[in-house]
């Protein structure tokens, strides 16, 4: 099994189908789903990968065939998973801010869902009463992970219902005689700290007495990776072991197994993924040298929009002298993928690739600027396959309306 592509693949897969180029190594995916799975073997585990990190139906349906269910963020990700021949029993969906409508949708579609505020859990009460098993999303008023814009369970969060409401949730709950499966919380993204986690996790356990239906709780995602050399990345033996006592304690209090759900998105796709661009323009200025590549903000959003590092390798010249560059994109706004950056000696020409461009690459790309999103490798048992070609001015112009009044 190789974790990661060989410079001489990428290169031949940017020949291929052009740059910019993403590709994703499946054998990588399969090695993280099997580094979590062994994680948490002692416990009765159901992973639902969180699709919203990368969409691409057959990478849902890679990971569904290594075993995992699908975590679904809106209603349109649940009908791609469907789509994709997922069945409803292996799909869930949590969403949130959203119309009482989409959430009636889900419920047709026969799918697992979590209520992520106290308006829709009233809806869905007055809706569905006990008919229907649902999940509660529950705030834990705790900062664990990343930053305020990645984390999603402190204080100011708008995610799930705050753990200071649950006489409101209980209340509720009461009225409709609701049937209330699942408890579910969330913190963010970048989780490294096993104490922090923990004590989110202990918030959402303390309330599981008084839930009598239920039958899991759903731990949420954000498992931290690397993204430089030296970067700590999640324990995840760790942080299940802690999980596994916690969970034991909490049934003998309860009297009853709890099955446990886990939402890995970054965990299981981020390293398995690249982004390979071609150096157009090296501009040397008194200040700064500048390599100005065929991609942008437009393609990969992560280091502009929460600062995030991603590693950028020279694969035409790596044995090049290192030099500072500011690797720039080539969109009319300042899209700086990285300043002061030492890498081998760049020529116009050259292929450079971002490493851990799998989780939120793609998958958060735009038409800014009218340009093509770019087409997606899957490379599975050594084979290159494209699992999504590169847009056309058709794509760009396929809704718009010519209208014979202007
Ligand atoms: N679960 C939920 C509800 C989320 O909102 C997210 C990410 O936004 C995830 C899981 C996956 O997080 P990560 O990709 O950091 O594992």
């Amino acid at each position: 099994m190789n974790d990661d592509l060989s410079r001489e693949l990428l290169i031949s897969i940017a020949g291929e189908y052009g740059t910019p180029v993403y590709v994703y190594n499946a054998d990588k995916i399969k090695s993280q789903y099997d580094r979590l799975s062994r994680a948490f073997q002692k416990l009765p585990v159901r992973i639902f990968y969180a699709g919203k990190a990368l969409t691409n139906i057959n990478i849902l349906r890679y990971i569904h065939s290594l075993g995992a269910s699908v975590d679904c963020s809106s209603i349109n990700e649940v009908r791609l998973a469907l789509y994709g021949g997922i069945i409803p029993e292996h799909i869930l969906y949590t969403s949130n801010s959203i119309p009482f409508s989409e959430i009636e949708e889900a419920q047709r579609l026969g799918v697992h869902i979590n209520i992520d505020s106290l308006s829709a859990l009233e809806k869905f009460g007055k809706r569905f009463g006990n008919s229907y098993p649902v999940g509660i999303r529950v705030r834990p008023n705790v900062m664990a992970g990343g930053n305020l814009q990645i984390s999603t369970g402190h204080d100011k969060s708008k995610f799930g219902i705050p753990i200071d409401q649950f006489e409101k949730i209980l209340k509720v709950v009461k009225k409709y005689n609701m049937h209330i499966t699942l408890l579910h919380v969330h913190t963010g993204s970048g989780i490294s700290d096993a104490d922090l986690y923990m004590k989110a996790v202990n918030h959402l356990l303390d309330i599981v007495k008084y839930f009598p239906d239920l039958e899991c709780v759903d731990l949420g995602g954000g498992f931290k990776v690397p993204f430089k050399e030296d970067d700590s990345e999640a324990d995840v033996d760790l942080i299940a072991g802690e999980v596994k006592k916690a969970i034991d304690n909490i049934q003998t209090k309860v009297g009853k197994k709890l099955q446990l759900w886990i939402e890995p998105g970054k965990f299981l796709v981020s390293a398995a993924g690249y982004l390979i661009a071609t150096t157009d323009v090296i501009k040397e200025t008194s200040t700064v040298t500048f390599a100005g590549v065929d991609t942008g903000f437009n393609h990969l959003i992560r280091p502009m929009f929460y600062g995030a590092y991603h590693q950028i390798l020279n694969l035409s010249n790596p044995e090049g002298q290192l030099k500072k560059y500011a690797v720039v994109g080539n969109i009319c706004e300042t899209d700086t993928f990285a300043w002061d950056r030492d890498i081998p000696e760049i020529r116009e020409g050259d292929l450079i690739v971002f490493k851990n461009a799998g989780a939120y690459g793609f998958e958060m790309a735009s038409n800014f600027n009218s340009r093509f999103r770019p087409p997606e490798v899957l490379v599975k048992d050594g084979e290159p396959i494209l699992i999504r070609r590169r847009e056309s001015l058709e794509d760009l112009v396929k809704n718009q309306i010519i209208s014979n009044k202007i």
